[in-house]
């Protein structure tokens, strides 16, 4: 399976990091060994000085799929998680600058904690108008609705199965929104999706 990540598909979250908003969809992938499940504890790696977390809504794909059309992307999905998109912001500026690629500023191991999945159908409400959120030591820093998304998530099914097969399991980072920051040793996430507790992780 593959883990497949949106940049940049929130307003206000390019303009805090003074990005320009992108033509076409960007796109970039992670490893399955950036998965980290079960609310295990964050380690902070040593190959960086400035961790951010960018928390995201996370799509599971259900069946095998290439060049799905828009309208028909929702057959695709069921179920949707919230996860962590860890990115080591310095690695990622220096690779940004030369023009290298991102793979170690977003794919290191444990990058990508998430929840457990839940059917969409148990949240009862259109999936491009879900609440979700994230606290950091009991304070709230980010707080989006996927109404906010530049690409629907039926687009960005569309746009990357033009070019990449999709296949069961393979998972789907829908972006941040705006309030990204950095991730300190001691810190405690905790993510919702409206008022579900989806995961709590300690920083170490
Ligand atoms: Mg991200």
């Amino acid at each position: 399976m593959k883990v497949l990540c949106i940049g940049r598909n929130y307003v206000e979250h390019i303009k805090e990091l003074g990005n320009e908003k992108p033509e076409n969809i960007v796109f970039f992938l992670k490893p399955d060994t950036a998965l980290s499940h079960n609310n295990d504890d964050f380690y902070l790696p040593d190959f960086s000085e400035d961790v951010h977390y960018e928390c995201e809504l996370v799509i599971k794909i259900d069946k095998v799929g290439k060049s799905i059309p828009v309208e028909y992307a929702k057959e695709y999905y069921s179920e949707v998680a919230l996860g962590l998109d860890m990115t080591l912001r310095d690695v990622q500026q220096k690779a940004k600058e030369k023009g290298l690629p991102w793979t170690l500023a977003k794919g290191f191991d444990y990058s990508a904690p998430i929840s457990d999945f839940i059917p969409l159908s148990s949240i009862g409400r259109d999936i491009q108008n879900i609440d979700f959120s994230l606290e950091k030591n009991g304070e709230y820093v980010q707080q989006g609705n996927t109404a906010q998304m530049i690409h629907t998530v039926d687009e960005i099914i569309a746009y990357i199965s033009k070019y990449i097969t999709l296949k069961k399991g393979d998972l789907i980072f829908t972006g941040t929104p705006k309030g990204v920051g950095k991730v300190n040793i001691g810190d405690v996430f905790r993510g919702s999706i409206g008022d579900k507790e989806m995961f709590c992780i300690k920083v170490k």
